[in-house]
């Protein structure tokens, strides 16, 4: 393999068995070599070179004991919030508490071996800050792309969060106002929330003309657009007006997602959040229902989406460092366990627009790699037992 690094200290890690997020079998007794900027120069496979590189001089890491996976890509999270707590309480809370809770956090993520991070929507555009701290090593958070703040109607769903901007006129507003701070991609509001007061989950919060500015405004300053969205007519627009990704999409019907499928346009979903919140004691008998319906509701629709060929990533929402129950509901749905793991990092890097440069262990691409205690495709309770972490060549955990 090239030679470019060679004499400049690089790193060497035995890895007991590659799955390197290409879809390709399983490898066992691989050596993945890194430059010293962190970047992946050769993987090897061969009896021979693989003894060689095992006798390198260089710092060799031993993960000849562990399965070696590409680090995870959480493609919908929001550091500054997490599952369990008053979520009116944690959103209004001082901005100083929010980076400590965001601190905490990304350390949860990080260290379960998530290495990128989607932020998709905090308060007063924090998460421009995070992302240049993170990149600094200031930080000890995943690789952070941000949205800034999302955008929203005044009366809609988390208003207390977002930017709120009524109108087409203002809709591009608020889209600009992200693009002008520095946001990677615009995170926008398509439906309502996860409770019962109105608007419920399945009614749009924007007029069609409010939500394809968003769209459009959006695709002119070459970004993204993510949409909250679980369902109802509101992701017929959404979808029509080209959106890259529907957030959650638990109630999108089976020609919504064939419709998807044809433009390309992704699901991310977010079951862990559900699976766990279904658990604890609610408010009240009714948002209760509501949670266990939407985790209720996955299998099926992501049965459907497979079917369609709806491109699938995961996300945490607020819940951190638990893609492994991602992997358990994309199964429970018809995914294979290899499928489910390329959701949550080679398609989960292409959700991000980043496939150039994370995702998979192959050369060329950023070295993030994730050492487990078993196989996650014998039992995705092995993506709970993290033994190691890489990101961009530096050991984090
Ligand atoms: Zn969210």
């Amino acid at each position: 393999m090239p030679a470019k690094s060679e004499g400049q200290p690089g790193k060497t890690i035995l890895c007991g068995r590659l799955i390197d997020g290409t879809g390709r079998a399983p490898v066992d007794g691989a050596v993945v070599r890194l430059d010293a900027a962190g970047r992946i120069t050769a993987v090897l496979t061969g009896a021979r070179e693989v003894a060689a590189a095992s006798a390198s001089t260089g710092e060799v890491i031993d993960w000849s004991s562990y399965t070696v996976i590409p680090g995870l890509v959480d493609a919908h999270n929001h550091l500054g919030m997490n599952s369990g707590g008053d979520m009116l309480a944690m959103a209004t809370e001082p901005d100083v508490r929010k980076v400590i809770r965001a601190a905490a956090n990304a350390r949860v993520d990080l260290e379960s071996g998530i290495t990128t991070l989607r932020v998709c929507g905090e308060k007063a555009q924090v998460d421009l800050e995070w992302r240049a701290a993170a990149a600094d090593g200031l930080f000890f958070a995943p690789r952070l792309v941000v949205s800034g703040e999302f955008i929203c109607p005044t009366s809609g769903h988390a208003a207390f969060y977002g930017a709120n901007c009524d109108g087409p006129e203002e809709v591009r507003r608020g889209v600009r106002r992200q693009i002008a701070a520095g946001a990677d991609f615009i995170k926008v509001m398509v439906s309502g929330g996860a409770q019962e007061a109105p608007p419920g989950p399945m009614d749009p919060e924007y007029t069609p003309d409010e939500l394809r500015a968003a769209i459009d405004e959006a695709h002119r300053g070459h970004r993204r657009v993510a949409g909250h969205c679980f369902g109802g007519p509101g992701a017929d627009v959404a979808i029509e007006a080209g959106i890259d990704s529907i957030e959650h999409g638990t109630h999108l019907t089976g020609e919504q997602l064939a419709r998807m499928a044809a433009k390309g346009i992704g699901l991310v979903v977010t079951a862990g959040v559900f699976m766990v919140e279904a658990e604890l004691p609610s408010p009240t008998p009714a948002e209760r229902a509501l949670t266990v319906g939407f985790r209720d509701r996955y299998p099926e629709v992501i049965a459907q989406a497979k079917r369609a060929g709806v491109p699938l990533a995961v996300g945490g929402d607020f819940l951190h460092g638990r893609l492994d129950l991602e992997v358990e509901m994309l199964v429970k749905g018809g995914l294979t366990p290899m499928e489910a793991l390329l959701a949550a990092t080679s398609s989960g890097a292409a959700a991000l627009g980043l496939s150039k440069e994370i995702g998979s262990i192959v050369p060329g691409k950023q070295g993030d790699l994730v050492a487990l205690g078993g196989d996650p495709l014998a039992s995705w309770a092995a993506l709970r037992d993290v033994r190691g972490v890489i990101q961009r060549g530096v050991p984090r955990a």
